[in-house]
């Protein structure tokens, strides 16, 4: 054994343990055990209109958790990088005047500081779930924290980003499986649907799937979602827009509304047999 893996101390406060399962109340909803959130909304909030059209559509369905990026981690730094602060406002108006909450991306210390102003719940992205730093910091927020695992993390390592959050005092963490980068080409990644059942033996915290960006493309995404409800996940967070090949970020992975309402319809029945409440 290696001197580091040696003096490694097991995961202590996000694991399973003795621990009840944690249950994240948003007021208006709830993640965790017996639950099955869903979260959508485009990649990134691109104006005024497209943001409020979704809540719109959202809060028609019952959905009560917006996405939308504004402070966006691209891969170029040429492409469209968020609307920023402004994307915060029409995502504050959008949210309120439907009643959702609003989930968005902080990128670093800036931005987080503007994001939890705003947003109900905070995302670290998959670039940053070993930005260790950022992780401390909004271990010592006040707020739900949605953490997506790295494209290229072990399931340990997963759950020590979600420890660093804990140890600083924040134990309202949300994991997000969102596909990690394998050999595969026909996916833009592989979604690690195993990692919900081992997840779920480890920690106590709620596992909620990705689909969209673990797909890359919106034609296998239906299914993906029905099989995050009967691996167990507690929830999904998928991309969805009412153009998606106009959208800024993330088209080709986007549902369009009308497919989207569709699965959510489709996968009530299988909710019922499971006895999870679709929220
Ligand atoms: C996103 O949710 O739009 C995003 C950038 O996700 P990820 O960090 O999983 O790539
Ligand atoms: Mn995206």
């Amino acid at each position: 054994m290696s001197l580091e893996a040696e003096l490694k101390v097991d995961i202590k406060l996000v694991a399973r343990k003795n621990n009840e399962n944690t249950i994240i109340d948003l007021e208006n909803t709830k993640v965790g055990e017996g639950f099955f959130t869903i979260i959508a909304g485009p990649c990134s909030v691109e104006n005024k209109e497209i943001i409020e059209e979704t809540a719109h559509f959202l809060s028609e369905l019952g959905i009560k958790i917006m996405r939308g990026g504004v402070f966006k981690p691209r891969t170029s730094p040429y492409s469209f990088q968020g609307l920023g602060k402004k994307g915060l406002e029409y995502l504050k108006l959008a949210a309120e005047k439907y009643n959702l909450k609003i989930i968005t991306e902080a990128l670093d210390e800036d931005t987080l500081k503007l994001v939890n102003e705003c947003a109900d719940i905070i995302q670290i992205g998959s670039r940053n779930a070993q930005n260790y730093g950022l992780l401390r910091k909004v271990g010592k927020l006040n707020k739900p924290v949605l953490l997506k695992r790295g494209f290229m993390m072990t399931i340990e390592e997963f759950l020590y980003s979600a420890e660093y959050i804990a140890f600083e005092g924040n134990k309202n963490i949300i994991l997000c499986e969102r596909g990690i980068r394998t050999f595969e080409t026909k996916t833009r990644n592989t979604l690690d649907i195993s990692a919900i059942p081992v997840l779920k033996k480890e920690t106590h915290l709620p596992i909620i799937i990705d689909p969209s960006h673990a797909a890359g493309r919106r034609d296998i995404i239906p299914d993906l979602i029905k099989a995050s409800l009967a691996i167990g996940a507690h929830g999904i967070m998928v991309e969805i827009h009412p153009q998606p090949e106009k959208a800024l970020s993330d088209g080709k992975q986007s549902m369009i509304f009308k497919e989207f309402e569709k699965t959510i319809k489709e996968i009530k029945e299988l909710a019922d047999v499971l006895k999870v409440e679709i929220k």
